[in-house]
């Protein structure tokens, strides 16, 4: 058994950026962080155990004249106006690519408001996820979240519609829920043809999932593909994680999911003691000493079958 660990994984320079500046600025004095830094619990916990305290909304609110850094997912407004009304000192390891995405969808919230066209503003992307959430407040809350192609019937086809999505969704997702829209769109002027409103609404989508993901695809199924079984590493809760793991899948059927060495369990050493090559491969969530950690408890476990 040949374990290799995929040299493109790991974390992208967003997340990179922000440990770093978690890890400058905790030598400083008290940090908060609010959420967790990174979807990858074990990499939380690192960062626990050197100071960063994560806090959530709530906490936020009752915190006076303290620092808090906020992670490169991205705040709304809000977050903001908090943190001023509380003298709280706020440390932006928001990553730029993000603020890039925040500000085209206030531009266009903004040059729609107050318009009463009906044109939607519509974010693919997972409700709930802390960089829609913010991708939302550049709305004043009135984006509507997608989350599938399924979702696609919430929208009025005869209204403008502005798509975005959030930065790590999957671009072939994001084209098929484009090519579903105009689809749509020409059913409904098929359908209801002469009515000017319907020739005129715009259809503006908007490719804004990070380079940094969408480059790693290829990348990532050349590798899935070279070995015979691939153990992804990623973090229950990233939605990145999720990504790439089905796409190691499609060409991979023997690609396995963990997110800790815990999770290696008897069956996924067997399958991996009965290969001749084994890849390890995460998420830009990932952190390599992690991916290093899951190679020595293969072959540590390899060795004892
Ligand atoms: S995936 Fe892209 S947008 Fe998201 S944090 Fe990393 S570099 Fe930034």
């Amino acid at each position: 058994m040949k374990v290799t660990i995929d040299e493109n994984s790991g974390f992208c320079f967003g997340v990179t950026t922000a440990i770093e500046t978690a890890e400058r600025e905790l030598q400083k004095g008290q940090l908060f962080c609010l959420g967790d830094i990174v979807h990858n619990g074990q990499e939380v916990e690192r960062l626990d155990k050197l100071g960063l305290e994560t806090i959530d909304y709530d906490d936020l609110r009752t915190l006076h004249n303290v620092r808090v850094l906020l992670r490169a997912h991205g705040e709304p407004p809000s977050t903001y106006h908090i943190a001023k009304r509380n003298n709280i000192k706020i440390i932006d390891a928001s990553c730029p690519v993000v603020l890039h995405l925040q500000k085209r969808i206030r531009e266009t919230y903004q040059t729609l408001h107050g318009k009463n066209t009906g044109a939607q503003i519509v974010i693919f992307g997972k409700k709930g996820h802390a960089e829609v959430i913010g991708l939302e407040g550049q709305t004043n809350n009135t984006a509507i979240v997608i989350e599938s192609i399924n979702d696609i019937s919430k929208l009025n086809f005869t209204c403008p519609i502005y798509l975005f999505s959030q930065t790590t969704k999957s671009v072939e997702e994001f084209e098929a829920i484009v090519e579903e829209i105009k689809r749509r769109r020409t059913a409904v002027k098929n359908l209801e043809s002469g009515v000017e409103s319907q020739d005129t609404a715009v259809f503006e989508y908007h490719n804004t999932i990070c380079r940094n993901v969408a480059n790693r695809v290829k990348r990532l199924q050349d590798f899935a593909r070279s070995n015979d079984v691939v153990i992804f590493v990623g973090g229950k809760k990233s939605s990145n994680a999720k990504v790439l793991f089905n796409n190691c899948l499609e060409v991979n059927s023997c690609t396995l999911f963990v997110s800790s060495t815990d999770d290696i369990t008897l069956e996924i050493l067997q399958q991996c003691h009965a290969a001749e090559r084994v890849g390890i491969c995460g998420a830009t969530s990932t952190p390599k000493w992690l991916m290093e950690q899951i190679r020595c408890s293969l072959e540590n476990g390899a060795k004892r079958l």
